[in-house]
């Protein structure tokens, strides 16, 4: 990303002072490209579908503009500059101005986190809330009481409470999608249909994202009016993301992981798996080879998932193992290497993996570990984001040519008579093999996940059209 190539300011867009100071406290020096095609149109009210690549600054570009207009249309242009909103023209109780939609409970925090960062100077006081799902919903309700101007949720933590009467819709003017093409997709579809029959009619829509399959194109012009449509496509030789492919034996996996981690100075690396029982057992196969780890999945309590990323992000902890909970959105200062310990099941997730690190123009590593029977779903991966890595292997670690066989179920035994001592170790054998058949089982469930990901609907990336 070229953060600075149009040399534009935010002073040229007008901002109040308040606004000016907080992003200079956040040590944004000038827009990014988003943010410059953005906040001009958003500051209009237009509705907005805008594409960037991840890392790019997409968050701030709609968090601008939002607050301005929060800051100036509602309060100067009614009761003029000088003189400052009352308690009158406040948001009323239960009510909210904006809402912005995310799909995990991490993002809302951190888009929470973001607006409120960048509100910190308004006065009078901008009440920016995150609700979601997995913690008690009875404080969400009681925040909500005194009414929010911007609420960052997830869809079904919004819509139970709404099913609680806890949320009034009739003051919201702006409706946000962040991560559009997760939001319009299956379970969360539904919910993002419901919602939009909550809100009302004449609202400001405004959708993001890193990935846009054409699929959903028609679904998002109708919800929006008349959208300008922004997508800011980079150049391959803009990227400042190095991949890599490596080759190993599935049961080799682990060692290179550790081996790989060992040799390289990397301050921090973030680990995906595509199970949550695999993001568990590679922790506990990490700390057997005395690597310490801590596992980030949707299995776990939301206090353990908050905490083991804020650890994260302050650097605490080194080594995340986690599912796809983590690979849209979340950002992590300067985080050097991602390590994809399986392959996601879309290859746009592989997009959002890869977006974690090498943002807002760092460099980045990201490092796929393929055996055999991922082979075939990494070039589906490669073909559909317009790459082609070479296929590295390491000393040490080199790959079978053919792939190492997979035991079969334990065949069907005739009933045989059998002294005491044939029993005995006939029992032992079994036991073996159970073991083996446990060992496979669990890579096979994991192979069967990755090979529906490749039968699945594959979306297209605009991106690279
Ligand atoms: P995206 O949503 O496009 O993936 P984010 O909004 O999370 O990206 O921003 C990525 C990183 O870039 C964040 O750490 C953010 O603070 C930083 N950033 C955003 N805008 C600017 C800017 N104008 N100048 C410098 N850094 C920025
Ligand atoms: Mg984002």
């Amino acid at each position: 990303m070229k953060i600075d190539i149009l040399g534009t300011d935010f002073e040229s867009f007008s901002f109040s002072d308040e606004i000016l100071s907080a992003i200079k406290a956040m040590g944004f020096e000038n827009p990014t490209e988003i943010q410059d095609k953005t906040i001009p149109a958003i500051l209009e009210g237009k509705d907005v579908l805008a594409r960037a690549d991840t890392g790019s600054g997409k968050t701030a570009a709609f968090v601008l503009p939002l607050l301005d207009n929060l800051s100036n249309q509602n309060v100067y242009s009614k009761i003029g500059r000088t003189q400052r909103f009352n308690a009158t023209e406040r948001v009323a109780s239960n009510c909210v101005q904006i809402i912005v939609l995310v799909p995990t409970r991490e993002l809302a925090i951190q888009v929470a986190d973001v607006f409120s960062e960048l509100a910190k100077n308004i006065q009078p006081t901008l009440k920016c809330l995150s609700v979601y799902g997995g913690v008690k919903i009875n404080p969400q309700m009681q925040a909500l009481r005194g009414g929010v101007d911007v609420l960052v949720s997830t869809p079904g933590r919004l819509l139970n409470l709404a099913d609680q009467n806890a949320i009034k819709f009739n003051q919201v003017k702006a409706l946000v999608i962040d991560e559009v093409d997760r939001l319009m997709k299956g379970d969360f579809q539904e919910e993002i249909e419901r919602i939009g029959k909550l809100l009302p009619n004449k609202r400001q829509n405004l959708m993001f994202t890193a990935t846009f399959p054409e699929s959903i194109t028609a679904l998002v012009r109708n919800v929006m009016t008349a959208p300008e449509i922004i997508n800011i496509d980079e150049f391959e030789d803009e990227l400042e993301i190095e991949q890599r492919a490596i080759t190993v034996n599935h049961h080799q996996k682990n060692d290179l992981l550790a081996y790989l981690i060992r040799e390289n100075d990397w301050r921090q690396v973030l680990i995906f798996c595509s199970a949550k029982r695999t993001c568990d057992n590679l922790v506990k196969k990490l700390e057997k080879r005395e690597i310490e780890a801590v596992a980030m999945h949707s299995n776990k309590e939301q206090s353990v998932r908050i905490a083991a990323l804020k650890n994260f992000k302050a650097g605490k902890t080194h080594i995340l193992v986690a599912t796809d909970v983590a690979s849209r959105g979340i950002d992590i200062d300067q985080l050097p290497c991602v390590i994809n310990y399986d392959l996601p099941r879309s290859p746009n997730d592989y997009v959002h993996r890869v977006g974690r690190t090498g943002r807002a123009g760092e460099k980045g590593l990201v490092i796929s570990l393929i055996s055999h029977h991922e082979y075939q779903h990494f070039s589906v991966i490669e073909k559909r984001n317009s790459i082609q890595l070479e296929r590295e292997e390491i000393v040490g670690f080199e790959v079978d040519a053919v792939a190492p066989p997979m035991p079969k179920k334990s065949p069907k035994v005739k009933k045989v008579k059998r002294t005491k001592k044939q029993k005995g170790s006939l029992k032992r054998e079994q036991e073996t093999t159970r073991k083996t058949i446990d060992h496979y089982d669990q890579k096979s469930n994991d192979v069967e996940s990755l090979e529906s990901t490749a039968n699945a609907h594959i979306w297209g990336n605009l991106k690279k059209k």
